[in-house]
Order: C-alpha cells, then sequence, then structure tokens
C-alpha cells in the first residue's frame, strides 16, 4: 500500500450489467443484496472508475487512504442506487483491508487518481457525474438494444449504438454464451470520451440477460 507509482494516463468508467452480474445466485447476496430488490433496474449500473496506463496495466492500491462514508454521505442516495454490490459481505481490498464495494473501488482505484481526483468525494462524485452525462443503456434502447433471454445482438451493432450515441468507442467484455458482463467508457484526464482499446473479448453475437430475482440462471 502506498506503493510509488507512476502517473495514470486515462480512465475507464466501468459498468456492470445486473442481469449479468447477479445471473449466479450463489454469487450475489442470499437474502437481503440489491439482487432480490425488486426495483433492480434493467440498467448498467457503476462498477467503477479505475486510472489506466496507455501501455498496458493500471496502478492500485496508491496511497494509505481509507474510505470514509462521512464524506460521502451526501452521495448515499445515488450511491446505493446506481453504483449497488452485487455481492454479499465485506470485499478485501489493498493489505487486505475489509471494506464496502464503494471503499474497494476508492482504495484500489480512486487513491491513483493524482493529480486529477486528489479526494474521495471527488471520487465518487465524479464518477456519478460520467455516469450520469453518458447513458449507455439510453444509448443501446435508441438502437433497440434491451435486456433479453432470448435476443441476440451483433456486436457489432452494440458498438455502433455507443458510437452513434456518443462518437467514440467503448470496451466491452462478455462472459459465456456471449452475455455483455461490462461495458467501459474511456476518458483522458479532461474527462473527455476517448476510445478505449481495441482488444476483443466477445463473440460475434451478444445478450443482455433479464434480471430473475430469486431465481435460477436466466435462459440464454
Ligand atoms: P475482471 O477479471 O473481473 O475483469 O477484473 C478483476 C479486477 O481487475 C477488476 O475488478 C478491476 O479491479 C481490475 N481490472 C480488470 N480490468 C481492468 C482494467 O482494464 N483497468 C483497471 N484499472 N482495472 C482492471
Ligand atoms: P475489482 O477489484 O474487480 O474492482 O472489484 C471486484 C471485487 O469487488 C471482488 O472482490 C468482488 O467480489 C467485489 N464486488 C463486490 N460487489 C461487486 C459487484 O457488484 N461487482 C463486481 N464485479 N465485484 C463486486
Amino acid at each position: 500500500v502506498g506503493k510509488e507509482q507512476r502517473e495514470f494516463d486515462y480512465f475507464v468508467l466501468a459498468l456492470q450489467w445486473p442481469g449479468s452480474s447477479c445471473r449466479n445466485v450463489s454469487m450475489c447476496c442470499p437474502t437481503n443484496g440489491c439482487c432480490h430488490r425488486a426495483e433492480l433496474p434493467a440498467e448498467f449500473t457503476i462498477h467503477g472508475l479505475w486510472p489506466q496506463y496507455q501501455d498496458k496495466g493500471w496502478p492500485s492500491c496508491c496511497t494509505n487512504e481509507t474510505f470514509n462514508e462521512n464524506e460521502v454521505s451526501s452521495l448515499f442516495e445515488d450511491l446505493e442506487r446506481y453504483w449497488p454490490s452485487y455481492r454479499c459481505g465485506l470485499v478485501s481490498s489493498c493489505s487486505n483491508r475489509k471494506g464496502s464495494f464503494w471503499a474497494h473501488q476508492y482504495e484500489k482505484h480512486g487513491t491513483c487518481g493524482s493529480p486529477v481526483i486528489l479526494h474521495q468525494y471527488d471520487y465518487f462524485f465524479t464518477t456519478l457525474a460520467l455516469f450520469f452525462n453518458y447513458n449507455v443503456t439510453e444509448a443501446l434502447e435508441e438502437a433497440d438494444i434491451i435486456a433479453s433471454d432470448t435476443k441476440k445482438y451483433g456486436i457489432e451493432d452494440v458498438f455502433r449504438a455507443v458510437r452513434s450515441a456518443f462518437k467514440a468507442n467503448p470496451k466491452i467484455t462478455c462472459g459465456k454464451k456471449g452475455i455483455i458482463k461490462e461495458l467501459r467508457l474511456c476518458f483522458d484526464k479532461e474527462f473527455q470520451l476517448i476510445d478505449c482499446d481495441a482488444t476483443k473479448s466477445c463473440p460475434k453475437f451478444v445478450s443482455l440477460p433479464e434480471f430473475h430475482e430469486l431465481s435460477k440462471p436466466a435462459m440464454v
């Protein structure tokens, strides 16, 4: 912890798809986690904002600062709604400290945002602002790409939908059978959208499984 690491080059805003993140119920909270909240949205939610190096890799756990929920209490309502955790229990972060998903994201990634992001309030506020400014779920809906357990979409159509809304290429990650797990947008240090790296992890056809409360994995 507190390792000296060189300054990052750009940011990745990682968004997760609830129908995929919560697909395997055993990985989600069995009792009161958000995977069982009836109001869980059929929309991408925030995973984190990650400082990144141009030439592969990323810094992590850059300072000894720990998450302090008092600093972000004014953001709780939005954080709970748009940055939920789909896992139960505490997450180990830098130096094996245990904390919430938010604490993990801040300590692992957020502490590496210097000189652009210097305080935890900034980290969470900025991430929410980017999420609101670039509504990926809406961009896909515009192209009729919506949650479905039966439809498959051409991966190129998904890219095209994001490009046509935001004029930049996202990075998309997939799980088994081409379920989209994450969609990531990339930003320079002035928070202008830029193309993400072009490495591919998805097959030609992909899907956005629906989220099923307390149910078996979605059929895809
Ligand atoms: P996964 O293997 O699930 O894609 O990623 C596991 C963890 O590695 C993520 O939660 C994240 O902390 C980190 N990670 C994966 N890919 C990237 C990336 O491209 N940039 C950064 N900064 N972290 C990543
Ligand atoms: P990362 O290191 O990849 O940024 O974050 C992944 C860590 O956060 C894992 O230890 C994972 O168990 C935990 N975690 C808690 N809630 C979530 C969630 O909703 N999605 C993901 N991908 N990881 C979560």
